[in-house]
């Protein structure tokens, strides 16, 4: 069932969304040479413990987890798409690092995702983590009143197929709000004037997941979450959390 927020539940929201969007800014500050992934789940921890907020990650448990998810950001590095498990690794000068990281405050969920490297990227990480955030930009571009889910996926597949590469085959992104989770699911392709129709007071989260080689398979880690490209090269997630209103998108999940 699809819910439809009010304009004080969208408020709610965007307090929320602030709180993700801090988390991942401190993460990405945190995330450099010989820093762990643990390490920068602590720095996720501690922003979402200030704000009051909770995670709708850690305890995270779907059908197809083997385990509760045990933390509050996901940590994909390099050939890693989504849903990778903070480990002890140490990050590496180079690694293209996807952090994904939600809350809950006053009832209210939030997500986004970034993608980043640390130290200068390599010029093809340059260009695969500008097309995810072209490719973001334009799936919000066409949240508007009027279009379909079928519209952003079009719009976020056409991008990313034009620079050359894969889509994470089946996942994408979703409704959002007192859940993480909602309905309408939201494809990375589709048919334009297809799918569930945007009316004013859905939000969606939005979330690209592109692989460099061109490919669309994965594999999955023995961990039972850590999702990795087939042809083992490199992949970048970015995510906005999107209110579709009468006067336009709106990313809840900006600073
Ligand atoms: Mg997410
Ligand atoms: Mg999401």
């Amino acid at each position: 069932m699809v819910e439809f927020k009010s304009e004080a539940a969208l408020a709610a929201m965007r307090e929320s969304g602030r709180v993700v969007a801090t988390a991942l800014a401190e993460v990405e500050r945190a995330a450099g040479v010989g820093v762990s992934l643990r390490e920068l789940d602590e720095v996720a921890r501690e922003v979402l413990r200030k704000a009051g907020a909770t995670s709708p990650f850690l305890g995270y448990r779907p059908a197809f987890a083997p385990v509760p998810f045990p933390a509050v950001i996901c940590a994909s590095v390099n050939d890693a798409v989504v849903h990778g498990i903070p480990t002890g690794y140490r990050l590496r000068d180079g690694d293209l690092v996807s952090i994904d990281c939600g809350a809950i405050l006053d009832g209210w969920a939030g997500d986004a995702a970034v993608s980043f490297t640390v130290g200068p990227p390599r010029p093809e990480d340059r260009r695969l983590i500008d097309t995810a955030r072209r490719a973001l930009e334009a799936g919000i571009a066409a949240a508007v009143v009027g279009n379909r889910t079928g519209d952003i996926a079009h719009a976020i597949g056409t991008v990313s197929r034009a620079a050359g590469y894969g889509l994470l085959d089946g996942y994408g992104g979703h409704g959002i709000g007192r859940r993480m989770h909602e309905d309408p699911h939201l494809p990375n392709e589709g048919r334009p004037g297809r799918g569930f129709p945007l009316k004013p007071g859905l939000v969606l989260a939005i979330e690209p997941m592109l692989i460099a080689g061109g490919t669309d398979t994965h594999t999955t880690d023995p961990d039972g979450w850590t999702l990795r490209t087939t042809d083992g090269t490199r992949a970048a997630h970015v995510e906005h959390t999107v209110a579709i209103t009468p006067t336009g998108p709106r990313i809840l999940t900006l600073p």
